[in-house]
């Protein structure tokens, strides 16, 4: 099955994050809400909010954890992302993306 990941907030999507799917997990719609933001400031805006559920149709997986899914953003080869402070996320935002965009080309 082939999995895309979510570029805000690193939920394993079905669709990819384009052509208006919405990634039920934080609630972004691609091509749409990306389009005069950042993923950066989406991925902050999330998490300001308290990085909850989006989808009132999808469950969220079994004991869900936003801050460790988001743990899949990271590329530190020696140990990756220890605090939960969404300012680090703006600062090594495009970093974090590039390796998102890495990992959901190997899924794709
Ligand atoms: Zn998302």
């Amino acid at each position: 099955m082939v999995t895309y990941l979510c570029p805000v907030c690193a939920f394993f999507m079905d669709d990819p994050p384009d052509d208006y799917n919405i990634c039920p997990c934080c609630g972004t719609e691609f091509g749409n809400h990306d389009v005069n933001t950042s993923i950066e400031n989406l991925r902050i805006t999330w998490l300001r909010r308290g990085a909850n559920w989006w989808s009132p149709v999808d469950a969220a997986p079994v004991n869900w954890d936003p801050y460790e899914q988001l743990n899949r953003l990271i590329s530190a080869p020696s140990g990756g992302f220890f605090g939960v402070n969404p300012l680090m996320f703006g600062v090594a935002g495009q970093k974090q993306i590039g390796k998102g965009a890495e990992l959901a080309q190997l899924a794709a």
